[in-house]
């Protein structure tokens, strides 16, 4: 029965999955996006304030088109409150952010933001553990369609070949016919990860990813990450030092709210400020 109070609970109108009413064919997904100008993504002097509490002040980056971008910086420098704004869940007090040129994310909706080709990746993976990978996968796939009818919906060839090419990309082909409850907590995350890919999302944010995984899982994840990036933006929060270091291309440090500094690894960690706020702690 606890399948089945899943599936009544992804029924609720109130309740959304990251992953819900995405589709490569929704009318305002993927094609739409205009990058021409380089930016998928332009987050500009975003202010948010929590009780008086600046959480982001004049916050202003932008993400280039199938970009990796790894955001690092101390506890409370609001990095999870920049993705809630990107998504829609946290409205700023001002400034503004742009889905490529034209796309104002401030005025669209949560739902409208993960349809568009935004996708996030929670902490705490929202997997079916009583269904196997491939079922995991093919319910993502089709939510949008609702859950009764995506159970019944028989995947087309192509359908089929993307779930394939999903399980093999998050390295879960082997395990495809296990319950989503027996992988381990590295693979969860994976699988997390395939459910938003079998979306075709355009931009992924992805907020601390390697927490809790084991020293393998965290080189899994470094190349599945990697390796998603040029096809898709992604943009990566996360603690782990030697993780960050290891996927890094271009890193921007927050630093109560606002950019402290960017660049390369190297510039990073060589630069004064960084160092006194957040690497020399
Ligand atoms: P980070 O992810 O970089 O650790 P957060 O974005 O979670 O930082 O938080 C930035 C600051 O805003 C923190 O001081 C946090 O306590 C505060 N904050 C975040 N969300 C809320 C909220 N909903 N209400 C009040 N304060 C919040
Ligand atoms: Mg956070």
């Amino acid at each position: 029965m606890k399948a089945l109070d899943q599936l009544k609970e992804t029924m609720r109108r109130d309740r959304v999955f990251d992953f819900m009413a995405r589709s490569g064919t929704h009318p305002v997904h993927a094609g739409k996006i205009d990058t021409s100008h380089g930016p998928i993504l332009y987050v500009e002097n975003i202010n948010v304030s929590f009780d008086g509490f600046k959480a982001l002040n004049d916050l202003t980056l932008y993400i280039d088109d199938g970009e990796l971008r790894c955001i690092i910086g101390p506890n409370g420098a609001g990095k999870t409150t920049m993705m809630d704004v990107i998504t829609g869940k946290t409205r700023p007090d001002s400034g503004t952010a742009y889905f490529g040129q034209t796309m104002d994310l401030i005025r669209m909706t949560e739902y409208e933001i993960a349809s568009s080709g935004i996708g996030r990746k929670f902490q705490k993976p929202t997997i079916f553990p009583e269904h196997t990978v491939f079922e995991n996968l093919e319910l993502a796939m089709n939510m949008d369609k609702g859950v009764w009818a995506s159970l019944q919906f028989r995947l087309t060839g192509e359908q089929k070949t993307r779930i394939e090419e999903v399980m093999q990309t998050i390295n879960l082909l082997q395990q495809r016919n296990t319950a989503a409850g027996l992988l381990s907590h590295g693979q969860k995350q994976w699988l997390e990860i395939g459910m938003l890919l079998t979306q075709s999302p355009r931009l992924l944010l992805v907020d601390e990813p390697v927490a809790g995984m084991t020293h393998q899982e965290i080189e899994h994840t470094a190349e599945l990450l990697t390796s998603l990036a040029g096809q898709h933006s992604v943009v990566v929060v996360e603690h782990d030092m030697d993780f960050i270091r290891s996927i890094a291309k271009k890193v921007t440090v927050l630093h109560e709210g606002h950019v402290l500094a960017e660049g390369d690894m190297d510039t990073i960690q060589n630069d004064p400020r960084v160092i006194e706020v957040y690497l020399g702690e």
